[in-house]
């Protein structure tokens, strides 16, 4: 859960989900839409399908049993180098290394490294630094304190070099680097775009698709989309091939929702349509009552049209 999300955030969904799945076993043991909807609102969902994934190869491959090592670790879903080195040096004392943003800028910063950070080519130099770094003796201990020291002190824009034990070791502090490192990566530039939401009315259902694997929010329900603004795409949205054939007319325009998913900032304009029929919908399609609607694990943005529909 704190991967990419701040401990405040996390904190009250924590608490639900361990108060619902207490160990491994009545994790594995859920079904993914209810795991799911534990953690809607608390995004990157695929978080949530691997740690269930997870839990299920626990129970199957390990008998219930955390694996200990960085190793077993990484053949888990969704543990990558970092997480595996984070549980295997902080939980079971192996002399493993970590790397994320914080330890990151301390190592680079500490040997002067000005090169490009981020991505496997980028960050493999700093890995290799950090793993002749961690200690034998209290690994886990050396990680997080390295992790602490860039957040207290190395900070990205103003550390606090006077008061750091690193000081006179530091490569980038006394050649006066500490500025241009970590060199700033270069910011992708935001797309916009225009999409329609289509909620089929039925006698008093609405119709709701599930996100494929692939596509943003797998595994969440969402409503049908078509592309472009609502008046040019109302021609489009019988086509709409979620629909499996149902044939229906826009009879509303019920708002617009404005939300953002990695560097795309999309506006949606949402359109109430009654459908003549239910039409051949496809797997991972349903007709929902506005009671199973709040039921469901929705993604964000069909969260906010649920709140727009007066059923
Ligand atoms: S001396 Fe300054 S730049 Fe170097 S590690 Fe410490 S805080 Fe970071």
């Amino acid at each position: 859960m704190l991967q990419q999300t701040q401990v405040e955030r996390v904190k009250d969904f924590f608490t639900r989900f361990i108060a619902r799945f207490p160990d491994v076993r009545a994790l594995a043991a859920a079904r993914e839409p209810e795991v799911l909807r534990l953690w809607e609102g608390l995004g990157y969902y695929r978080r949530a399908r691997q740690l269930h994934a997870a839990a299920k190869v626990i129970v199957a491959d390990h008998d219930g049993r955390f694996p200990r090592t960085a190793a077993e670790l990484r053949s888990l879903p969704g543990i990558g180098r970092y997480t595996a080195g984070a549980i295997a040096s902080i939980a079971f004392d192996e002399r493993e290394p970590i790397v994320e943003a914080n330890s990151r800028r301390v190592i680079a910063r500490l040997v002067g490294h000005s090169g490009p950070l981020g991505g496997t080519a980028g960050d493999e130099p700093i890995w290799e630094i950090a793993r002749r770094l961690v200690p034998a003796r209290r690994p886990g201990r050396f990680n997080q304190a390295l992790m602490d020291l860039g957040a207290m002190v190395c900070s990205p824009e103003r550390p606090l070099c006077g008061t750091c034990p690193l000081a006179a070791k530091c490569v980038a502090n006394r050649e006066g680097l500490v500025a241009t490192i970590p060199r700033k990566a270069e910011r992708r530039a935001v797309q916009r775009r225009h999409e329609t939401a289509v909620v089929a009315v039925r006698r008093g259902r609405v119709f709701v698709v599930r996100r494929g694997d692939g596509e943003w929010w797998a595994g969440l329900w969402d409503f049908p989309r078509v592309p472009g603004r609502a008046a040019r795409a109302a021609r489009g949205i019988a086509a709409c091939g979620r629909l499996g054939g149902l044939r229906c007319g826009v009879t509303a325009r019920l708002g617009t929702v404005v939300h953002t998913v990695t560097h795309h900032r999309i506006t949606l304009d949402v359109v109430r349509c009654a459908a003549d029929r239910v039409g051949t919908a496809a797997a991972d399609c349903r007709w929902v009552t506005p009671r199973q609607l709040a039921a469901l694990a929705l993604t964000s943005p069909a969260r906010r049209i649920a709140r727009l529909l007066r059923l």
